[in-house]
């Protein structure tokens, strides 16, 4: 069992029932929408496929509706303007028409005001750079630096600048309306700046008394000052490169990954590697070597997920996609690094040191699997963000939403199981789903976790169990 989370962006090379159907067989675990991209009626669509689907297989999977957030766009052009490298274009605010030929409107009324003139305008995720030439009533005027075609509603960068705009837009509103009512499991927030960003959403989502959780992604450098309020105060970090490679300076990337990445590992929260990791094979059959070590290091740094996005929306080799990076995460969790680590977190609670003990016992005693009966998932969250060395998490829970939201979780394998009065009734029927699964035989050890409920109290509960 692979142990490291497989998130693939759904778009038009993989959103056929016969795409999906692929997709969820080779092992993704979580299905990404992104709404700066995704038609309402689409992702109706689609998810209605994929819940039909992995129902059928009897395997859950977990939906995230990545939002736009408040990125800065241009908006629409007749046809793709052909930039030259000298070119004078125009980037206008608040209606104004265009003094030069090539001319385009963007959403953001403060861009003329936030820009100093001499300063280099990354549009397009950095395919094409203009230099500020001048500012004129409402107005900006650029000269291109690096050729390429410039598109509609192109996302531009500035760097270092606090973006005035809300954390959520009217269209964020309208597509955290669609995750609910499609029943997503998680909802990813673009552009995080601090934790009163995440407040501001994880307010509507009680409003809706709804279980569904925050991911924060982190695309730009108030969100690196912030990390840490931001990873307190979210469900999940996605560590969003695409947005931050260009926001900082390169050099900085790693670092911030790997801090990032540590972080989340010390407060127990989950965290998610995105963009790049073959972007290469968006148009190319196989990766390339740095492309496998990225992916390499991501799971050595032991980040829950891992995540897929032009790879599989547009791209020519979906499938390989999710296959390179299943057959790539086995390898390197087999690994000595991998597979002897021990999360360093001392645990605060008595509950988190009843959880610590577990992954304690597991990891002495060479277990096949944690077992852990859980109502909202908690426990099996917990257990999974100590990184247990080689045993599975198999988690128990008679929720499907826990079972599903647990799928971006490291190490997890949620089952919905009915729960009983009588403790050795739940045991006999995870004992059968374990086996009739293959994923332990009669005479493996195994360490169980559970609530028992004995008159009033509840009981949590450790034990060794060995499968008959
Ligand atoms: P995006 O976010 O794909 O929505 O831009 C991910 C990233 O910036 O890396
Ligand atoms: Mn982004």
């Amino acid at each position: 069992m692979r142990r490291t989370k497989i998130i693939a962006t759904l778009g038009p090379a993989t959103s056929s029932p016969a795409a999906l159907e692929q997709l969820i067989a080779l092992g993704v675990n979580v299905f990404r929408f992104n709404m700066s991209h995704a038609p309402h009626d689409w992702v109706r669509k689609v998810t209605k496929s994929i819940r039909e689907i992995s129902s059928a297989l009897h395997h859950e999977v977990a939906l995230l509706l990545d939002t736009q957030g408040p990125a800065i766009r241009t908006g629409d052009v007749a046809k793709p303007y052909d930039l030259q490298i000298g070119d004078i274009v125009s980037f206008t605010v608040q209606g104004q028409k265009g003094t030069e030929g090539i001319s385009v409107d963007v959403n953001y009324p403060y861009l003329v005001e936030d820009i100093h003139v001499g300063s280099v305008v990354i549009v397009d995720n950095g395919n094409l750079r203009m230099e500020a030439l001048e500012k004129r009533e409402n107005e900006l005027i650029c000269k291109v630096l690096t050729p390429g075609p410039m598109g509609s509603r192109r996302h531009i960068n500035l760097p270092g600048v606090d973006v005035r705009l809300p954390a959520l837009t009217e269209k964020d509103y309208r597509d955290i309306e669609l995750a609910f009512e499609c029943e997503m499991d998680f909802i990813a927030m673009s552009f995080v700046r601090r934790a009163a960003d995440i407040e501001l959403l994880r307010g509507i989502i009680k409003a809706k008394n709804s279980r569904i959780r925050i991911v924060a992604k982190i695309e730009d450098q108030m969100a690196v000052r912030n990390l840490e309020e931001i990873i307190e105060a979210c469900d999940g970090l996605m560590v969003a490169r695409g947005d931050l490679g260009i926001e900082v300076p390169y050099e900085e990337l790693p670092i911030i990954q790997r801090r990032a990445v540590n972080l989340c590992l010390a407060a127990v929260k989950p965290v998610i590697v995105a963009t790049h990791l073959l972007e290469s094979m968006i148009s190319n059959p196989s990766p390339t070597r740095a492309e496998i070590t990225d992916i390499a290091n991501a799971v050595f740094e032991h980040a829950d997920a891992i995540m897929l996005s032009g790879e599989t929306t547009t791209g020519k080799y979906p499938m390989e996609c999710v296959e390179i990076m299943d057959r790539i995460a086995r390898r390197i969790e087999q690994g000595k690094t991998v597979a002897t680590y021990v999360n360093p977190i001392p645990p605060k609670s008595p509950h988190q040191r009843m959880n610590a003990a577990t992954v304690y016992l597991a990891n002495e005693s060479q277990s096949a699997g944690i077992c852990v009966f859980t109502h909202s998932g908690k426990t099996a969250r917990f257990i999974a963000g100590l990184r247990p060395q080689t045993a599975p998490i198999f988690a128990f829970t008679p929720n499907l939403d826990v079972c599903r939201n647990l799928s971006l979780h490291f190490g997890v394998k949620a089952h919905v199981i009915e729960f009983h009065n009588d403790p050795n009734e739940i045991l006999v029927r995870m004992q059968a789903r374990l086996l009739s699964h293959g994923y332990a035989k009669p005479g493996d050890s195994i360490v169980v976790v559970s609530d028992l409920e004995v008159g009033k109290e509840t009981l949590h509960a450790i034990h060794v169990h060995t499968l008959k």
